[in-house]
This record gives structure tokens, C-alpha cells and sequence, in this order.
């Protein structure tokens, strides 16, 4: 599979050394015409504010929004794919029904590691939270894949699926691997 991940700002190359990982093609994407050549799209971590600037600047707003590719976003790339942010009038590409709460794990605790049981997964899953958001609520098309002191961290909706957190950052690419076999190939 060729697995793109959007390249305007954050942590891209720690997703492509995943994607490589799982025995893919793993391609940084900077322009729109880009999207045509891929199977899915990873819209990484950073700051989805941001982020959201840029889509804006170089056309992907509009092009992901009517984009079919499969997407998987971690933490700022959960954010885009949220149909609402608390406290925002709207969300930015819309692409999956649940609520999102901007850096909701509170300061004192603003980074911290934890072994997580993912739905999906055999193994626990080596997971880091950087400002993270979580899933403040979903619709009953979303299934909940993951969940933290009662927060919801990881949800799937047909073929998107959003993680609070970083598997990136870690060596753990079971995450990336059920995404690129479980979804994408699985949507060709
Ligand atoms: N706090 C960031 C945001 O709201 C997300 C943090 C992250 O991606 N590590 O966009």
C-alpha cells in the first residue's frame, strides 16, 4: 500500500518510519495533486490550529473534506477529523462523528506514557499523550477502541480512525499496521 502523510507541520517522520515498519510505502504529502497517488493518508500530530491555516493556504481543507481516501489521525490529526471541537463553532474536516476537547488531559499531567488495550489489537499498545485531546462523545456509528480513566482516546468510523495519543513517538507500530491492513487494504 502507498500511504501518504499530510507534511504541513508536525510529526511526520516518525509516521513514515511506521509505515515503513509495517512494510509499506510511506510518502510525505505537500500538495493536493499528491492525494490522487495514495491508498490512505496519515494526518499526524502538532497543532491543529495551525494545521488548519495551512490546509487552508495550500487547498486541502476542501480536498480532504470531499477526499475518499482512508485517514487516520493521531492527536492534532484527531482534531481535524472531528465533526465538533468543544467551544468552536465548527470543525474542520468533518470527517467522523464524534466531539473532541482540545488539551483535556489537564497541565500538571500535560505529557505522560501508558500501556493501553486497544480494540482491534492483540497486544497492549505503547501509547504517549502530548497535550492531548480526548473524545468527549460519539455517535453510534463510531466505535470505541480505547479509553482512559473514562476518557475515550481511540475511535473508529469505517475507514477513519483517531488516537489521542503518539504511537509514533515510540517503536510501537501495531497501531499504523492495523490502519494500513485492517483499513486500507481492506477498502481497495
Ligand atoms: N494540543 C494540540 C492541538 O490542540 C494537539 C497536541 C498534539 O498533537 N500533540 O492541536
Amino acid at each position: 500500500m502507498k500511504i501518504g502523510v499530510l507534511a504541513l507541520q508536525g510529526a511526520v517522520r516518525e509516521h513514515l518510519k511506521h509505515i515503513v515498519l509495517s512494510g509499506h510505502e510511506g510518502v510525505t504529502v505537500k500538495r493536493v495533486e499528491e492525494l490522487a497517488a495514495l491508498d490512505g493518508l496519515v494526518l499526524p500530530g502538532g497543532e491543529s490550529t495551525t494545521m488548519r491555516r495551512l490546509m487552508d493556504l495550500y487547498g486541502f481543507t476542501e480536498a480532504l473534506r470531499q477526499s475518499e481516501l482512508p485517514m487516520y489521525g493521531t492527536c492534532a490529526g484527531l482534531i481535524l477529523l472531528a465533526q465538533d471541537i468543544e467551544g468552536y463553532e465548527e470543525g474542520h474536516l468533518k470527517k467522523m462523528n464524534i466531539k473532541v476537547r482540545r488539551n483535556s488531559f489537564g497541565r500538571q499531567v500535560d505529557s505522560f506514557e501508558a500501556d493501553l488495550e486497544v480494540k482491534g489489537i492483540e497486544e497492549q499498545v505503547n501509547a504517549v499523550f502530548i497535550r492531548a485531546p480526548h473524545i468527549l462523545s460519539v455517535a453510534d456509528e463510531v466505535e470505541v477502541l480505547s479509553e482512559v480513566d473514562d476518557k475515550i482516546v481511540a475511535v473508529r468510523q469505517d475507514k477513519y480512525l483517531g488516537i489521542s495519543f503518539h504511537p509514533e513517538l515510540t517503536d510501537d507500530y501495531k497501531i499504523m499496521k492495523y490502519f494500513i491492513e485492517e483499513m486500507v487494504a481492506k477498502n481497495q
